[in-house]
């Protein structure tokens, strides 16, 4: 497996409240959002807490239990600091392991799969109140891209009474690249742009790098997180 993550604060905002992390064939990203610097506690707790509960041997009771462990803690969080108040973050997490990838999320980050030439799927739903304007057919994908209330969520870790993330399973072939991404990346380069980039001949870092560079081009209003795996073995 080849990967690269890349995060980067983007043009407009002073602080970066999205984290990422690796462990084994274990994936992440967060965005936490918050007052003060509360999005980066959130979104760094959720990271450290779904890596610890990655052991290696059952990946999606593995997932769900992270996933549980993150929510919890930033509940706990919030309650013991003030300035913590309110705090979530987004999750989008994979697995690759025994020919299945293994995905769990919550909010608006994202996991892309491309697999031959420029066939980009996107393997996660959204949980933003545009996505489920799309759903109803009152706004149409590229509306809801442009939306001043895009980054309003329906559901997040950390907040509202239950945790209710969703998880998914899918099959893995040899050659499939996979990205994962905060809705930085998604607010400014559209689908087709993603998926030529990801089925360019070039290296991980140097995809990631692509990513990052034309969401900044393109107005980098927030928070920029992507990671690629290649599954090449
Ligand atoms: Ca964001």
């Amino acid at each position: 497996m080849r990967f690269a993550a890349l995060t980067d604060s983007g043009r407009a905002r002073p602080n970066n409240q999205d984290a990422y992390g690796h462990r084994g064939q274990l994936y992440l990203v967060a965005d936490g959002m918050g007052g003060h610097r509360a999005g980066e506690v959130a979104s760094q707790l959720a990271v450290e807490r779904i890596l610890a509960a990655a052991a290696g041997a059952d990946p999606l009771a593995e997932l769900r239990q992270g996933m549980s462990d993150a929510h919890q803690a930033i509940i706990a969080q919030a309650a013991r600091d003030k300035d913590c108040e309110g705090m979530g973050t987004t999750v989008a997490a994979l697995v690759l392991a025994e020919g299945r990838a293994y995905i769990a999320h919550i909010g608006d980050s994202r996991v892309y799969r491309s697999r031959g030439p420029a066939a980009l799927t996107l393997l996660t739903r959204d949980h933003s109140l545009v996505e489920e304007m799309v759903r109803q057919g009152s706004l149409s994908p590229e509306e809801a891209r442009n939306h001043p209330q895009r980054s309003v969520l329906t559901r997040a870790l950390g907040t509202g009474e239950g945790l209710r993330a969703e998880y998914a399973e899918a099959d893995l072939e040899k050659g499939d690249i996979f990205l994962l991404c905060t809705d930085g990346l998604t607010a400014e380069v559209g689908d087709e742009e993603i998926a030529g980039i990801l089925a360019m001949p070039l290296t991980p870092e140097d995809k990631a790098a692509r990513l990052v560079n034309l969401a900044n081009e393109q107005g980098g209003s927030d928070n920029i997180t992507v990671i690629v795996v290649e599954n090449d073995a």
